[in-house]
């Protein structure tokens, strides 16, 4: 095991802001993982598991403990099961987008619609991650992680991971205690593209195909879409310098809609909440609407944190940001939210070393 000390970390992250890890190491295999989670226990040192960085807000003073970093590498297409789904086992380290590529040349449906979305294979179950209409909570198979409290590893099933939107025990019941080393998904052979998105049909259509469209040009359209809202990295791109979305999209009774659509000018779109208990007769309206109606545009910039010019709900750092100055944003348009709506928007990405 190679330890760093007071490695920066905003380079590691999609946002870019942020102080340093007191320690750092890279796992490529389990035993490095076992061997780092054992030092880190055995001096009473903090741990931090850090994939891709997309989804993290580190504090300025940075973190004060053992940042983790999973690397392990390794796709393995295992069999098919009794319903002729193909399972593919994916290291915890690996790109998510170029496993969904690799999904889609293979023609296997189940993740076309999650294209561009960056980050780690091992952090797509802590946040059951989702867009367009798919979660990964419905192709994965079995998560394979370390058990911190166990000191072992463990194989959870779907059901045993508690997938909900956004959710998962992982960032819920159990958060920090599982280090994920491999996830198994479950996808579909010359299955049908995921057309459940108004955005996605539109562009569908667009394209005046005289046949159904295929994963690919699914996923090229997802990605396309995404590009549009500055929600795809591109090098260069200032909007895309975020945490993707910044806050959760709430998800409210149908008689609390009723309410804010009767409240103003414009009724607020509305999507199915997703699965899971919480989300049963529940719709789920989008953040990005209730920031705009309580005064905020596309490209508010507060000093050097400012919105994406082209996605209200993401924040981004428009160059040399302080975390601190992120959170001041978020703060405000939390409270202009709530003072408009009384509904306090819940921030989506991890805030690491507060
Ligand atoms: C431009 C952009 C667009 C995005 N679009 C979407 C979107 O459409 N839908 C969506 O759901 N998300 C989206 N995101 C958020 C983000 O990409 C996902 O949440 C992603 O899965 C995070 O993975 P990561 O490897 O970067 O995790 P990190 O950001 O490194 O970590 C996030 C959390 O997961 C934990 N974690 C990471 N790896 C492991 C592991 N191996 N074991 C245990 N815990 C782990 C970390 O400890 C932390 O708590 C977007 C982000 C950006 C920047």
């Amino acid at each position: 095991m190679h330890l760093r000390e007071n490695e920066p970390l905003a380079p590691f992250t999609t946002l870019g802001v942020g102080g340093p890890a007191r320690w750092f190491v890279e796992a490529v295999s389990e035993e490095e993982i076992v061997e780092a989670a054992e030092w880190a226990r055995g001096r009473g040192v903090n741990l931090f598991v850090l994939g891709g960085g997309s989804n993290l807000v580190i504090a300025d003073a940075g973190f004060d403990g053992l940042v983790l970093q999973i690397a392990l590498r390794g796709v393995f297409t295992a069999g098919q099961d009794a319903d002729g789904r193909q399972t593919y086992q994916v290291a915890a380290g690996e790109d998510w987008d170029k496993f969904v590529a690799r999904s889609v040349v293979h023609h296997c449906a189940g993740i076309e619609c999650l294209a561009g979305i960056p980050g780690t294979v091992g952090g797509t179950p802590v946040q059951n991650v989702g867009a367009y209409g798919q979660e990964v909570a419905s192709v994965i198979a079995c998560v394979r992680a370390y058990d911190r409290e166990a000191g072992a590893f463990v194989e959870m099933s779907a059901e045993e991971c508690g997938f909900s939107y956004r959710t998962s025990r992982f960032n819920t019941t159990d958060r920090e205690r599982f280090i994920v080393t491999r996830v198994d998904y479950r996808l579909r052979p010359g299955g049908a593209p995921t057309l459940r998105y108004a955005d996605v049909e539109r562009a569908i259509e667009a394209e005046h195909l005289d046949r159904a469209p295929t994963l690919a040009e699914v996923g090229g359209v997802v990605r396309r879409i995404r590009r549009s809202k500055g929600m795809l990295l591109v090098a260069g791109d200032p909007d895309c310098c975020s945490a993707g979305s910044f806050f959760k999209n709430p998800i409210l009774t149908e008689e609390r809609f009723e309410e804010i659509a009767s409240s103003g000018n414009s009724v607020p779109p509305r999507f199915p909440a997703g699965k899971g208990a919480a989300s049963e007769g529940k719709v789920k309206i989008p953040a990005a609407w209730l920031i705009e109606q309580a005064g905020f545009k596309k490209g508010y910039a507060l000093g050097a944190a400012g919105i994406s010019s082209r996605h209200t709900l993401a924040l981004v750092n428009r160059g040399g940001a302080k975390t601190a100055e992120v959170l001041a944003l978020a703060e405000k348009i939390r409270a202009a939210v709530e003072e408009r709506f009384g509904i306090r928007l819940e921030m989506e990405p991890v805030l690491v070393g507060f």
